[in-house]
Order: C-alpha cells, then sequence, then structure tokens
C-alpha cells in the first residue's frame, strides 16, 4: 500500500494525516515518507542480489540531511556534484569513500577537499578537467581515482532539459577521445583510472535508451580489459523515471535486471557495479502541501491560488511537468475545474491547468510526487521564505528543516549609501 492514502476522506502520509502536519508547521511545507524512501532503495538492494554493487544517491535530487542520514544508515554511498553536496553528505554521517564526485565543473578547491577526506571516485568529464586534477592530486601527493564520464551520444526521449547523453549536451567526453586518453594513463603520474561511467538523462521511461548506452559503453570496457586496463568499476548513473501522470517507467528491479543482464552478456559480472539513481529513490516520496488563499474567477476561467509558488517547486514552470493535485480533505463537491496558480508575479507560476476539484478557500492541497527536484531547486525568488520539511516516520512526524525566518532571506547583506 502507499505511504499516501486516503482514509475516510482525509490524506494520509503513513500514520498521520496531512491536515495534522499543516496544522503544527504551516502552511507550505514538504512532507516526505521514510517508509516509501527505504523501500524503494531497498528495491535496489534485492535486485542487485549477489553483484559486487554500490548504490549512490544523486543528491542533487534531494539534499534534506535527514533524507541523507537514512540513506547512509541503510548503506548508501552518495553520487555528489559539489563541494556543497559533499559537506551534507560528511554532515549527515555518508561515507566519503562511498561516494562519487559528478559534474562538469569541479574547482581546484572542491577537487582538494574531495581528496582530503577520501573520495571515492571522480567522474571526470573533459581533458582540461582531467589535467587540473592530475596536477591538484600531484600537490597533495595523493593519486586520484578516475573514471571518466563518456558521452555514449543516445537519445534519452526525455525533455531537452534533463538529456545528457547527445553530443551537443555539455556532459562527458566522447567515446573515442574516453579510449584514447585510456590508454594513455601513463601520461597521468597522480591519477588511478579505476572506471568508466555514464549518464544520459533523467525521467527515462523507456529501457532502450538504457539499454543503447549500455551496448556502446560496455564493448569499450572489455577492449580496455584485452588491452591490460582492466576497470574496477562499471557506474551506470541515474535517470530511472517515476509516474507522475500515466507515464510507465520500468520497475526498478526490470530496470536493474536489464543492467545486470548487459554486465553478464558482456562478461563484465565482476566488475562492481556503481548506480546513481535520484529520483528513483526520492520523488514519489514527498509531497509539497499548500494552502488555497483565494478562489478567482475571472471570466470563465477559475484559479486556484495557493500560498506555494514556482520559487518552492519549479518543475511544473521550467519542464511544463505534469504533477497531481490532489486535497488533504475530499468534499462532497461541487467539483470544478481550476488552474491551480502560487502568487509569484510570473505567468508561468502554474501548477497545474484544467484540474478538477472540490475545494474552498483555506483548503489544503497536495502536489504529489514533489520528493525530487523540488526543494533543492526551491529558491527565494519573490522574497519568499523556503517552506518547512517534515519528513514521517509512521505514526509521529518530525521537523527536517525549519520554514526559513524573513531574517534569514536579508543574511548576509549589507545596506550601503552612497554621496557621502
Ligand atoms: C542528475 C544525475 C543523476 C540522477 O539522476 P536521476 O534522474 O535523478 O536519477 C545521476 N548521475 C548524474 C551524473 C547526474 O547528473
Amino acid at each position: 500500500m502507499s505511504a499516501f492514502d486516503y482514509r475516510d476522506d482525509r490524506l494520509f502520509v503513513e500514520g498521520v494525516a496531512l491536515a495534522e502536519i499543516v496544522d503544527a508547521v504551516g502552511s507550505p511545507c514538504y512532507v516526505y515518507s521514510r517508509r516509501t524512501l527505504v523501500e524503494a532503495y531497498r528495491a535496489f538492494v534485492e535486485a542487485l542480489g549477489d553483484q559486487p554493487s554500490l548504490v549512490c544517491y544523486a543528491v542533487k535530487a534531494n539534499g534534506n540531511l535527514a533524507l541523507l542520514a537514512t540513506l547512509a544508515d541503510l548503506g548508501a554511498g552518495f553520487d555528489i556534484v559539489s563541494q556543497g553536496e559533499l559537506e551534507r553528505v560528511l554532515a549527515a554521517g555518508g561515507d566519503p569513500a562511498r561516494t562519487v564526485f559528478s559534474g562538469v565543473g569541479k574547482t581546484e578547491a572542491e577537487m582538494r577537499r574531495a581528496l582530503e577526506v577520501g573520495i571515492r571516485c571522480f567522474n571526470v568529464e573533459s581533458m582540461a578537467e582531467l589535467a587540473r586534477l592530475d596536477q591538484v592530486a600531484g600537490a597533495l601527493g595523493v593519486r586520484a581515482p578516475v573514471s571518466l564520464r563518456v558521452n555514449p551520444d543516445v537519445d534519452a526521449k526525455t525533455h531537452p532539459y534533463i538529456a545528457t547523453g547527445l553530443k551537443e549536451n555539455k556532459f562527458g567526453i566522447a567515446l573515442p577521445e574516453a579510449m584514447a586518453c585510456y590508454a594513455r594513463a601513463r601520461d597521468y603520474p597522480h591519477l588511478a583510472f579505476i572506471g568508466m561511467d555514464c549518464h544520459i538523462g533523467s525521467q527515462l521511461t523507456d529501457l532502450r535508451p538504457f539499454a543503447d548506452a549500455l551496448d556502446r559503453v560496455l564493448p569499450e570496457i572489455v577492449r580496455l580489459r584485452r588491452a591490460g586496463l582492466a576497470l574496477a568499476h562499471v557506474d551506470v548513473g541515474g535517470g530511472l523515471g517515476i509516474r507522475y501522470r500515466d507515464e510507465r517507467p520500468p520497475t526498478i528491479g526490470a530496470y536493474v535486471a536489464l543492467v545486470l543482464d548487459r554486465l553478464s552478456s558482456y562478461g563484465l559480472e565482476d566488475s562492481e557495479l556503481i548506480l546513481e539513481p535520484g529520483r528513483a529513490l526520492v520523488g514519489a516520496a514527498g509531497l509539497l502541501a499548500t494552502r488555497v488563499e483565494y478562489i478567482k474567477d475571472a471570466d470563465g476561467k477559475r484559479f486556484a491560488i495557493v500560498d506555494a509558488g514556482m520559487n518552492d517547486l519549479i518543475r511544473p514552470a521550467l519542464y511544463g511537468a505534469w504533477q497531481n493535485v490532489i486535497p488533504a480533505r475530499r468534499r462532497p463537491g461541487p467539483v470544478r475545474e481550476y488552474d491551480v496558480v502560487g502568487p509569484v508575479c510570473e505567468s508561468a507560476d502554474v501548477f497545474g491547468r484544467g484540474r478538477s476539484l472540490a475545494i474552498e478557500p483555506g483548503d489544503v492541497l497536495a502536489i504529489a510526487d514533489a520528493g525530487a527536484y523540488g526543494s533543492a531547486m526551491g529558491s527565494q525568488y519573490n522574497a519568499r521564505p523556503r517552506p518547512a520539511e517534515v519528513l514521517v516516520d509512521g505514526a509521529r512526524f518530525h521537523v527536517v528543516r525549519e520554514r526559513e525566518t524573513y531574517d534569514d532571506l536579508m543574511r548576509g547583506e549589507r545596506v550601503v549609501r552612497g554621496g557621502l
């Protein structure tokens, strides 16, 4: 049974009524189900079976410390894209030796910090980055563990903003160039080439692009092995989609089975398999609760104006993403069609158009499946403090991020008056 379900017309998150949470912490707020997160992680681990493997949660999907700590306690590793994410992982008790560092723009300071704490591997995305990492590692007197992120040039068939595996994208190194680089590994005395990785995009709802990418990348690993360079791990990235509306994404089990099947068909099952799921772990584990402030009838068009905005959850505005909008308490009626919009001064500030709802001002709504790329992409645009975040664990709930205050909004700013 889903952790988000109605009992007597009231929406519950595990054992707690959403209305009770909103009464206690205010609106808007993000609410996460611990059980949903744990179950998704366990689905990966179970499907992986005996395969030597490491599930590295992609922190950028949601970096809340309580979620990171939950995953760290379960033995997860992490995939980070900045020093800020590294500091979050460390603060949550995550293990740097189980953490991989992705991203196209790592600074020298970020490289140094990651080397000092003993990062598992750098996923390197360009020749220039490789040269810089060699230098930074040399200066510290260490060897940096490296995996080249290859760009397999496959179409992930997802939204263009979250497709990363085409050669016109900024990500990764073209396969031929990467192969030439592995062959010249000796030119980099302070690097240890231990893996290869690839990540082709996000919210993939079909196995095909994953299979295509593996069929391009894995034969190259076999070639390297024959040439005497045995890589210890294969990192297949993240990208597995979830169901927001009527998509039919593969299950975690089916996705992992495909990867295992491809690994064994190339004789690579003795390599350690690293996965970097983000959305598939946390996406369905969270919702954004928001209160209806006004109902506005404008010449036949009806708006439900809510107290959350595109600054709190930007996916609908940024990607045209569809997310379900459901009431915290079901009313008998009447059902009408609403555009559910926020207060931000942008016409893109729309959570959903033409949604059939029975609502009145003051009602609480839930924007579903907001656990991934929700809070993490939030901003203070329009000088709006970030919402509180709550983790539900069975019959109890905990505030795991306090709502920002107006002082938080202005922290670090100074007034300077000129013309003195
Ligand atoms: C964003 C990202 C992920 C996670 O993607 P999801 O679609 O959330 O699974 C994994 N690896 C890298 C390199 C990424 O940039």
